[in-house]
């Protein structure tokens, strides 16, 4: 029932019955009676109808009522039910967003226009060293103390990034990161609302950058030096009257220098083929054995064309605790990894040293090949790097030997893909050892084993 039906129900209910009880002027007075009745009756709805507004304003439920405000009531619960529905949806929407944003492998800052800080991912707080909960409403250029980035900031020129060290940033633990601000949102009066700010961790991108154009430099300049003594005996060559002996020892010194250049393309070539190539498979197999006498002849065969004073030689020992095992893996890469190590113990060892190669299972089942020699030894701070590429204790031994400075390089890959570690430990004056160790997953007891 609408209100004109009631308020005609109340006047009609003290109108009507008046008439044939009294008269007309009683009638209407009771109508008029009829009326206030009624007034009072919907103030009082209407009274208790914006109590129920004032409750759901409270977040209290709304009542059940009848009538008309009852049916408005119902229309005010469903709107208010639409509109909670609508603002759960949009909040689950804008945290599923920030999820999203959370995930991201970058930083990623919202900054009011004052540069405060409104919202900070995990990652954009761990790499700004700050606290995503804590530092909210802070000026960043409060918690971020780079000068460049304060410059940054001031200038308030973003159209580029800008690059800096974090505060925890060390010598030894370098730590530099890349940041850009881009503005986003409604300007109010010519002032930019928002700001967002990406940033992310290129510290091993400079220093792969770095390593990469030292690696040019360093190819560069072991190439150039081959093909400037070969140039220069060309020249003389041609240009100098020279006798059978000369041409002869001339023409030595340039296969030499050509050897040379001969080997640092190949180890480049396999350096590179290493990085390019996906892991060795479980398919082929080196049976140790095999490896060691392969390696023995090679030892042996390489001790007679170098060239030792008094004719006088190393002690080569090999020693295979295990005979029947095949190693699973690439033979090629493993032949040529140990192979290395061996070569680089006879070429670093004096004369008359003492080189002895095993090959062992470890308790652990992991396979140990070792390099002991009693050559030099080196110092320790040039350990850890012995095996960056073109790294030589000493550059003149290492040329004169026919070195590339890449053998290590090549010899850590190998390991690496395989799964296994390169051990070096070395003492100044008692020598060094080289040991790689394989994973137990690389080692197989062979048929010949199992048929006995
Ligand atoms: P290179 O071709 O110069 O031998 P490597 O990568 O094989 O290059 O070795 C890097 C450097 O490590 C060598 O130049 C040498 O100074 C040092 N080195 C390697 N093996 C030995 C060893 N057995 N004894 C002493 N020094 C070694």
């Amino acid at each position: 029932m609408n209100r004109i039906t009631t308020f005609f129900i109340a006047f009609c209910a003290g109108f009507l019955p008046a008439i044939p009880l009294f008269s007309l002027k009683f009638a209407v007075w009771g109508g008029l009676a009829g009326i206030v009745v009624w007034l009072v009756w919907d103030s009082w709805r209407f009274s208790q109808f914006d109590q129920q507004l004032r409750n759901a304003q409270a977040g209290l439920p709304l009542q059940e009522s009848s009538g008309m405000w009852g049916q408005l009531t119902q229309r005010v619960r469903h709107l208010l039910r639409t509109g909670d529905q609508q603002l759960q949806q949009s909040d689950q929407r804008l945290q599923d967003f920030l999820s999203a944003i959370q995930a991201s492998p970058n930083g990623v800052l919202l900054l009011d226009a004052d540069t405060r800080i409104e919202w900070c991912n995990q990652t954009g707080a761990q790499l700004l060293e700050l606290d995503a909960q804590r530092d909210v409403l802070q000026h960043i250029t409060n918690l971020v103390r780079a000068p460049e980035f304060s410059e940054y900031i001031q200038l308030g020129d973003f159209s580029h990034d800008v690059v800096f060290e974090t505060a925890s940033s060390t010598a030894q633990h370098p730590k530099r990161l890349s940041a850009q601000l881009h503005r986003y949102g409604s300007s109010v009066q010519g002032s930019v609302s928002r700001l967002l700010m990406l940033v992310r961790d290129i510290t091993a991108l400079e220093l792969a950058e770095a390593q990469r154009r030292d690696f040019v430099a360093n190819v560069s300049h072991e190439i150039r030096t081959p093909l400037t003594v070969l140039s220069g005996f060309v020249e003389t060559l041609q240009n100098l009257p020279l006798d059978e002996a000369q041409r002869s020892r001339y023409l030595g010194l340039m296969q030499e220098q050509s050897q040379r250049m001969q080997s640092l393309v190949s180890d480049l070539l396999t350096l590179s083929r290493l990085e390019a190539s996906p892991a060795p498979s479980y398919e082929a197999r080196l049976p140790v054995a095999q490896l060691m006498m392969q390696l023995e002849r090679d030892a042996r065969a390489m001790m007679q064309v170098m060239d030792l004073p008094g004719n006088s030689t190393h002690r080569l020992h090999f020693e295979c605790e295990v005979q029947h095992f095949d190693l699973l893996g690439d033979a090629v890469e493993l032949l040529s990894a140990s192979s290395n190590l061996v070569q680089n113990a006879l070429r670093y060892t004096p004369p008359g040293g003492s080189v002895d190669v095993s090959l062992r299972i470890l308790p652990d089942d992991r396979v140990e090949f070792a390099v002991q020699d009693s050559g030099a030894g080196i110092a320790p701070e040039h350990l850890p790097r012995l095996t960056e590429r073109f790294y030589r204790v000493d550059r003149s031994r290492s040329r004169e030997s026919g070195g590339t400075g890449l053998g290590l390089s090549i010899v850590k890959h190998v390991v690496q893909r395989h799964g296994g570690e390169l051990r070096i430990s070395s003492e100044i004056g008692r020598g060094s050892r080289f040991a790689f160790t394989l994973p137990a997953s690389r080692v197989l007891i062979s048929e010949m084993r199992l048929a006995a």
